[in-house]
């Protein structure tokens, strides 16, 4: 078994990853820095695991994650940063099953062209928006038009993404292995003249979203954790990906669990 480390910089980490490539190596399993992992361990917190995803995706397929958090409780993160040892005999077990969960694909178009200029995957969510003068675009789902929109921005997220910005927004809550995607509106224009859903809108794997801009100046497009500024883009198509991510399930929190230990901290009993 080959193994990657992706880490973030800070002090605690390194001290971490440290700690990981002696044990690793006391059980012969090599951390390789290039080539094809067949599992990429995430030190850090969920920001890490977004830039792992970016790092690996040519090998998405071939991959599984396993994410140890060195802050506080993650989405993404199984493992806390004193569960080492635990972590590793996991994968000396090997038992290679896993949990795999859709991905966003992006494909942004400039006018007039039948060719996406880029083509990108999110984990979380991708973002649109303008900052200075109100964002305007037609909204078409599936090829129908649905909606002009005016407001700050729209967000399309993944399920997994859907307890991050998604969450923020007054998006569900949506358990990361159902095939969906979010369309969540950031702050829309209501009054007598404009109108729009209003609400977050969950859709099919069978159907996609496409953003149509009048004007492309001053669009911001977002990708996780990555924001790209003015490119030009006139279109944007949101889909589900035939692809996922997989991470080794050599030890999965109860999703719901997951989500009442971040959100509502003070657990309730069923009997209070
Ligand atoms: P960051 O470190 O500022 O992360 C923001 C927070 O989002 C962190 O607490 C992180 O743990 C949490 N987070 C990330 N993915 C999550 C998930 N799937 N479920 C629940 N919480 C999650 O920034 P970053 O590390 O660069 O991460 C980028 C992410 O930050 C974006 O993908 C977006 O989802 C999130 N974000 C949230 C808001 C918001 O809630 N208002 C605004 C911008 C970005």
């Amino acid at each position: 078994m080959k193994v990657a480390i992706y880490a973030n910089h800070r002090p605690k980490t390194r001290t971490v990853v440290n700690k990981l490539k002696h044990l690793l190596k006391n059980r012969n399993i090599s951390v390789i820095t290039q080539g094809r992992p067949d599992v990429v361990i995430s030190v850090g917190g969920d920001g890490t695991i977004l830039s792992a995803f970016h790092q690996f995706f040519p090998y998405l397929n071939h991959v599984r994650f396993v994410g140890v958090h060195t802050g506080h409780l993650g989405f993404y993160t199984d493992y806390r940063e004193y569960e080492m040892k635990e972590l590793v005999d996991s994968l000396s077990i090997n038992s290679g099953e896993t949990v795999s969960y859709p991905i966003l694909k992006i494909e942004a178009y400039k006018k007039n062209t039948v060719h996406p200029f880029m083509v990108y995957h999110a984990l979380n969510e991708s973002t649109i928006r303008r900052v200075v003068s109100t964002f305007t675009c037609n909204v078409f789902i599936k090829g129908n038009f649905f909606e002009k929109f005016r407001g700050d921005g729209l967000c399309i997220s993944t399920p997994s993404g859907s307890t991050a910005y998604n969450k923020s927004l007054g998006g569900a809550v949506i358990h990361p292995t159902v095939q969906a995607l979010q369309l969540t509106e950031i702050a829309s224009l209501n009054n007598s003249i404009f109108r729009t859903i209003g609400s977050p809108m969950v859709l099919s794997p069978q159907e996609w979203v496409e953003i149509h801009l009048r004007d492309p100046n001053d669009i911001y497009v977002s990708v996780d954790n990555m924001t790209m500024h003015n490119t030009g883009v006139t279109r944007i198509k949101y889909q589900i990906s035939s692809q996922k991510i997989h991470f080794a399930k050599y030890r999965h929190m109860h999703f719901w669990d997951r989500v009442g230990n971040s959100f509502i901290y003070q657990k309730k009993s069923h009997e209070d």
